[in-house]
C-alpha cells in the first residue's frame, strides 16, 4: 500500500512538471508569406510544421499574414492553424524585412507567442534573423525537422551547404524556427481557421519599390516540384531548346548551372547552388552538368535525382538515383519524346 500511495506520489510530481513544461508555451506563431495575395507554398508547409509543433508542445498554432491577400485565409484551417492574425496594410505587400520585423515583433507581443516559425525561404532569411535580434530569440535556421522538446529545445539543421547537420539547442524564452523549403511535408486535413485583424503600427519603408520585374508562365524554382536543369556541356545558349522542350512536357522548370548563368546563356535566377537558389524538388533532372560540391550544395535535397552526362566519370553520377551515360543530344528529345507520347501530347 506504502508503496502504491508513493508511485502516485511520484507521477503526480511528474505530471505536474510536465504541466509545467507544457504551459511555458504559450502558442507557436507561423510567419505565412504570399506573393501577390497568393500564398507560398513553402508556408503551407511552415503551417503544416508549426502545427505539428505546437500539438506535439501542447498547445495552439497560430499564423500571422501580412499585406493585402486574394486567397481565403480561413481555409488555412485544413494544415492545422486556428486563428489567423491579418495586418492588412497595403504597405506591406512588398516585402521590406525592417518594416516587417517591427510588425512581426508587435505581433508576438500580442499573441504572447513563444515559438515563431518561418520557412527558410528568401523571406525567412531576411525576418528571422532581424527578429531574432530584436526579441533577443534564439534562432535555429535550415532546421530540417521537429525538435527533439525531451529534453530542451534541440532542432536539427543543415549546415555547410547540407553537407553535415548539426544539432542546437535553443535555450531562450522566446524561440524562432526557420525551416528548409521541402524539407517538412504540407499536411492537410480539416478545418477552417478564425481570421482575426491585427492592428499593428507599420512603419514608412525606407526603400521605395519602383518597379518589379517578374518571372511569369513557370513554377518559381523555389516551389518546383519537377526541375530540369543545364550545364555547360550543352555548349551553348542556342542549344537550350532541348531543356526547354523536356521542361515543356513535363510541366517542369528550368534552371542551370553557375557558369551558364555567368556567361549570361540563361538568366541568373535560375542559376541553382552555393552561390545561387537552394532548392528541393520531387525530380531533378541534371543534363550536362559535372556535379561539382558548390553545385550539389544546391540541389542534393531533391527527392529523385537524374543525371545524364556522357562521361561515366562525372562526379554527379555519384549523387545521382538515376544516370545515364550518353550524349545530351541524343539521349534527352528521346526522353521528351517518350513523355510526350505518354502523356498523349502531340
Ligand atoms: C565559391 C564557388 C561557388 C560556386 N557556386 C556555384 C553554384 O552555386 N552553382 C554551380 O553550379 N556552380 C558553382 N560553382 C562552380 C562549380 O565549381 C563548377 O565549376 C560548376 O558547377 C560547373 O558547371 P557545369 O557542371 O555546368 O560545367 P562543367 O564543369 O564544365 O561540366 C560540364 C559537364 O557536361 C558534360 N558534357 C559535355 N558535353 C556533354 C554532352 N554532349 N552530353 C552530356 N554531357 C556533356 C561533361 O562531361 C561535364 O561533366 C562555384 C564555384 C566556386 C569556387
Amino acid at each position: 500500500m506504502w508503496q502504491f500511495e508513493n508511485c502516485l506520489f511520484k507521477l503526480q510530481i511528474i505530471f505536474k512538471f510536465s504541466n509545467l513544461q507544457i504551459s511555458n508555451y504559450m502558442s507557436v506563431l507561423i510567419f505565412i508569406d504570399q506573393n501577390d495575395g497568393k500564398v507560398k507554398k513553402a508556408s503551407l508547409e511552415a503551417i503544416s510544421y508549426g502545427a505539428k509543433l505546437a500539438e506535439q508542445l501542447g498547445t495552439t498554432a497560430e499564423g500571422l499574414v501580412l499585406g493585402t491577400v486574394s486567397d481565403d485565409l480561413a481555409a488555412l484551417g485544413k494544415y492545422g492553424v486556428k486563428k489567423i492574425h491579418h495586418v492588412a496594410n497595403e504597405t506591406l505587400n512588398h516585402l521590406d524585412a525592417q518594416v516587417y520585423t517591427k510588425v512581426i515583433a508587435q505581433a508576438v507581443e500580442a499573441t504572447g507567442a513563444t515559438v515563431v516559425v518561418f520557412s527558410y525561404n528568401v523571406d525567412g532569411k531576411a525576418i528571422a534573423p532581424r527578429l531574432s535580434v530584436k526579441l533577443k530569440a534564439g534562432l535555429a535556421a535550415g532546421a530540417t525537422s521537429l525538435p527533439d522538446t525531451s529534453k530542451g529545445f534541440v532542432v536539427k539543421r543543415n549546415v555547410f551547404s547540407g553537407k553535415a547537420r548539426a544539432f542546437v539547442n535553443i535555450t531562450t524564452d522566446k524561440k524562432i524556427v526557420a525551416i528548409s523549403p521541402n524539407s517538412y511535408q504540407t499536411i492537410a486535413g480539416e478545418g477552417t481557421a478564425e481570421v482575426v485583424a491585427l492592428n499593428a503600427t507599420v512603419d514608412t519603408p525606407k526603400v521605395k519599390v519602383i518597379s518589379e520585374n517578374k518571372v511569369t508562365g513557370t513554377v518559381p524554382l523555389s516551389e518546383a516540384e519537377l526541375v530540369v536543369s543545364g550545364g555547360r556541356g550543352l555548349k551553348g545558349p542556342e542549344n537550350w531548346g532541348i531543356i526547354e522542350d523536356l521542361a515543356k512536357a513535363l510541366g517542369a522548370t528550368t534552371a542551370c548551372s553557375r557558369p551558364v548563368a555567368d556567361a549570361h546563356w540563361r538568366p541568373h535566377h535560375e542559376h541553382v547552388g552555393q552561390t545561387g537558389g537552394s532548392i528541393a524538388p520531387n525530380l531533378y533532372i541534371a543534363v550536362g552538368i559535372s556535379g561539382a560540391i558548390q553545385h550539389l550544395a544546391g540541389v542534393n535535397r531533391s527527392k529523385v535525382i537524374v543525371v545524364i552526362n556522357k562521361d561515366p566519370e562525372a562526379p554527379f553520377f555519384k549523387a545521382a538515383d538515376y544516370g545515364i551515360v550518353g550524349d545530351a543530344f541524343e539521349v534527352v528529345p528521346k526522353i521528351t519524346e517518350a513523355v510526350k507520347k505518354m502523356k498523349g501530347i502531340s
